[in-house]
């Protein structure tokens, strides 16, 4: 399933409905806290942890089963996140996103803080958003995890990961 954004201004309802497709075939970046926060929890780096090279930039993923391309750490049979408690702080934030540059969707502003320019989307492919029974989620929220997530993301070094491990 792709991510279909929709320009995140106001406060919607999402409470996630195991549709079981977001696990599969998504780049999950991991930060420094997310590897470490894993391997606290007992997971061998060797089997989840794959190397990405972007540009002059190193960055870490989850690594994804081969024959389906889901995340080693979603159940293939349940389709649920076996390490939901520890879950990588991206995973906390899907199925929104924040994002330093606009994505040229139509609605879409941008919010200023001292960190920056931002700009949020959520993906309306998800069929949790808008769950009448879900819970209220505001843009501040998830500003606040995604800016987090940048910060760590800077930490995220080889060195720094090598000593972790
Ligand atoms: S796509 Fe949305 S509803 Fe489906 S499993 Fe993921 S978060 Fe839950
Ligand atoms: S860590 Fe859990 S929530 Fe994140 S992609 Fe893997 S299975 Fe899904």
């Amino acid at each position: 399933m792709r991510f279909k954004p929709k320009p995140f201004t106001k406060p919607v309802k999402f409470k996630c409905k195991f549709c079981l497709d977001c696990c599969k075939g998504r780049h999950v970046y991991l930060t420094l806290k997310d590897i470490k926060r894993l391997i606290d929890a007992g997971k061998d780096p060797q089997e989840f942890l794959t190397i990405s090279i972007e540009g002059n930039k190193i960055r870490f993923v989850l690594s994804v089963r081969e024959w389906d391309l889901g995340c080693v750490f979603q159940d293939p049979e349940t389709g649920l996140c076996t390490v939901h408690p520890h879950r990588p702080l991206i995973c906390r934030i899907y199925p929104f996103m924040v994002s330093k540059k606009p994505l040229g969707v139509e609605g879409e502003k941008p919010i200023e803080t001292k960190d920056g320019r931002f700009w949020l989307y959520y993906d309306e492919n998800c069929p949790g958003i808008n769950n009448k029974e879900g819970e209220e989620i505001t843009p501040e929220q998830i500003l606040k995890l995604g800016i987090e997530f940048e910060r760590e993301l800077e930490e995220t070094t080889i060195d720094n990961v090598l000593d972790i491990l």
